[in-house]
């Protein structure tokens, strides 16, 4: 064969600097590329041997890695089906280079193309000032043929050296790229990160030994992957074990995961992964990278979004799909529609995995609950599909501790919480210590009182009130113990408006400045307390929510406001409606005493109620 020069068919004159550029911070995934189609050149000899096409020894199918330090090189060698002149041609130069062209073309503008797919050989030239290829294709009479290319549109080929099947992609790396790439330290790191999992054996040197004080080379080869993963297993083949120790090997910091789900659906589309939960307390403190996505066994990404639903990306693991597709814009792929197929099956799956542990497992279920809490009450609250079906296994916690169904819960407090209007009242707390006195005050009554102590939960109170049927909630501050469930009107003091008026300026003139209240003379019974101080369920919700949305709203910059209950049947407040200016002192005794159990008198207030207790008992 004689050597022949010719010109790669780009448009552009010299389109190498073009796409150092543009891929500049993603260059490392030429490794990934090229391993890539030395596996699928080993996987298609496998398929020619098996359909018969193939005759002759197949031998051990592997990938393997060299990297000269020295001289700068890096080679790829496969013993798969090689390429005949004619194929590196059409392969290499005709198609290979043309796509590049079309790919930088189409995307010049959009830098973030789902993991830099669709690239290929070519990316070899992102990191190196010449690249050769030397192959001999499984053809019988097929002669080696050598490509040679320095990073311009040249290339010449001409008969090669190579006398075994197969090809090796030889990277000669440029300066910059040497000092980045060259040693083994990040080859390996770069073959961990892409290639972990890829279906043939992929080697990188020689596994080393302890012996005689060093570290020395063995004859074994060091294999870099594990090719058969565990998502590529059917379920039954596979122990609890197995799952942990997969987990293990992708997180190594982490804890333990709760449960996990195997996916495996081969139509219509076809998808693998193992999801696993892992122990959420926090929504500041999860790392949201850290599902993986794999093409066929390859690394691709792990940036999941807009892959799956916002909620899903809690979880860890793994999704292996060649329906996914990967040469797009990430704007792209969310009106795709395998992509919304593959979003609504595994948002199925997670609820069917849930559904089947709260069935079958009920107490581990409970136990685990504080953990998960957070991540269903995300899906509940960002996915309409998923809350339908979360309606069947959310818990609601109450403040002992114990963990209900929101069915069974509802069936327990119907009878007794149920107000006038015919709305089943949820009393809940958000704080067991803060709100101590109004728990205990509502258990009195034979009240139940939930914990709705998670970040998410004011929204969640809001979405349930729509969701369940005539419900309602209210936080146990927000009204005296038994104006909670109101069960029937009670009969307001007789006042007439003047002394409405005046009663409100006098409580007023006594509680601190800066809040807005709202005074009302109500019957409470003379041993009730003489004044209550309560919070707007709706009000203190409105507020609550503007500040998890970051930033002060309307809402959010309003002063804060109380409605002051005055019991007008306390014998305490007859005196002091009857004596108003005598009893000044008792006046702001009974206010504090009201602002003491919400927590609020403190600093010189405190200490002048102290010495006013004092003084009014001697
Ligand atoms: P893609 O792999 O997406 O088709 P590439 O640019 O990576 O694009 O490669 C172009 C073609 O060159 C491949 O489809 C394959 O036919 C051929 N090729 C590349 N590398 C090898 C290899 N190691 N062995 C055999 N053929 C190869």
């Amino acid at each position: 064969m004689a050597n022949t020069k010719g010109q790669i068919g780009v448009t552009t004159e010299n389109i190498f600097p073009v796409i150092k550029q543009f891929l500049y911070s993603d260059h490392e995934i030429f490794l990934r590329e090229l391993v890539a189609n030395a596996v699928d050149a080993d996987q298609k000899l496998k398929a020619l041997a098996s359909a018969g096409t193939f005759k002759g020894e197949t031998g051990e199918l592997k990938v393997q890695i060299e990297l000269n330090e020295k001289k700068k090189t890096l080679s790829i060698t496969d013993n798969g089906i090689g390429m005949t002149a004619d194929e590196v041609d059409r392969y290499i130069n005709q198609i290979a280079f043309s796509s590049a062209g079309e790919f930088l073309e189409k995307y010049k503008d959009q830098t973030n193309i789902i993991g830099h797919f669709g690239l290929g050989f070519y990316s070899a030239f992102m990191v190196s000032k010449k690249v050769t290829i030397d192959s001999l294709s499984w053809q019988e009479g097929a002669e080696a043929v050598q490509w040679s290319c320095d990073g311009t549109p040249e290339f010449t080929m001409g008969k090669g050296k190579k006398d075994e099947r197969g090809t090796t992609v030889t990277l000669y790396l440029d300066d910059e790229s040497a000092e980045e790439f060259g040693t083994k330290g990040k080859i390996r790191s770069l073959l961990d990160k892409y290639c972990k999992f890829m279906p043939v054996p992929v080697v990188f040197g020689k596994k080393t030994e302890w012996k005689d004080g060093k570290n020395v080379e063995t004859d074994q080869d060091d294999v870099v992957n594990s090719i058969e993963p565990i998502w590529t297993k059917a379920p039954s083949e596979l122990k609890d074990e197995d799952y942990l120790n997969f987990y293990k090997a992708l997180y190594p910091m982490e804890e333990e995961p709760m449960f996990w789900i195997h996916l495996n659906v081969d139509y219509p589309f076809t998808l693998t992964g193992v999801l696993y939960f892992p122990k959420i307390k926090e929504r500041m403190a999860i790392d949201r990278n850290k599902i993986q996505l794999y093409c066929n066994q390859m690394f691709v990404t792990d940036h999941v979004d807009n892959i799956v639903p916002d909620f899903l990306t809690l979880l860890h693991g793994v999704i292996d799909s060649p329906d996914i597709p990967l040469n797009v814009s990430r704007s792209y792929l969310q009106s795709d529609a395998n992509v919304k197929k593959i979003s609504t099956y595994i948002t199925k799956k997670v609820a069917d995995r849930l559904e089947e542990i709260f069935k079958e497992q009920r107490s581990q279920f409970e136990q685990k609950w504080d953990n998960i809490k957070l991540f269903i009450e995300y899906g509940m609250l960002s996915d309409e599909k998923f809350c339908e079906r979360a309606m069947n296994f959310a818990l609601f916690k109450n403040t002992e501790g114990k963990y209900f169904p929101y069915e069974d819960y509802r069936k327990g407090i119907e009878e007794n919480q149920t107000d006038k209007d015919k709305k089943v009242v949820y009393l809940y707390a958000t704080d067991t210590d803060a709100q101590y006195a109004g728990i205990e005050a509502a258990k009195n009554l034979g009240y139940d009182v939930l914990l709705m102590d998670c970040e998410l939960d004011s929204h969640l109170v809001n979405m349930l009130e729509q969701k369940l049927k005539d419900a309602r909630f209210a936080r146990i501050d927000s009204d005296t113990p038994d104006n909670l469930i109101p069960k029937e009107e009670k009969v307001k003091p007789e006042m007439s408006d003047g002394d409405k008026k005046a009663l409100e300026e006098l409580f007023k003139g006594a509680l601190p400045k800066g809040n807005e209240y709202t005074v009302e003379p109500v019957n409470l019974g003379p041993d009730s307390a003489p004044v209550v101080l309560t919070q707007s369920e709706f009000m203190r919700r409105w507020r609550e929510m503007s500040a998890l949305g970051g930033g002060m709203n309307f809402y959010g910059s309003m002063p804060e406001a109380y409605d002051v209950k005055v019991n007008m049947e306390n014998p305490v407040i007859a005196k002091i409606w009857a004596d108003k200016e005598g009893t000044s002192d008792l006046l702001r005794q009974v206010v504090d005493l009201a602002l003491l159990g919400k927590g609020m008198l403190k600093g010189k207030a405190l200490a002048e109620f102290i010495a006013r207790s004092e003084k009014l008992l001697g």
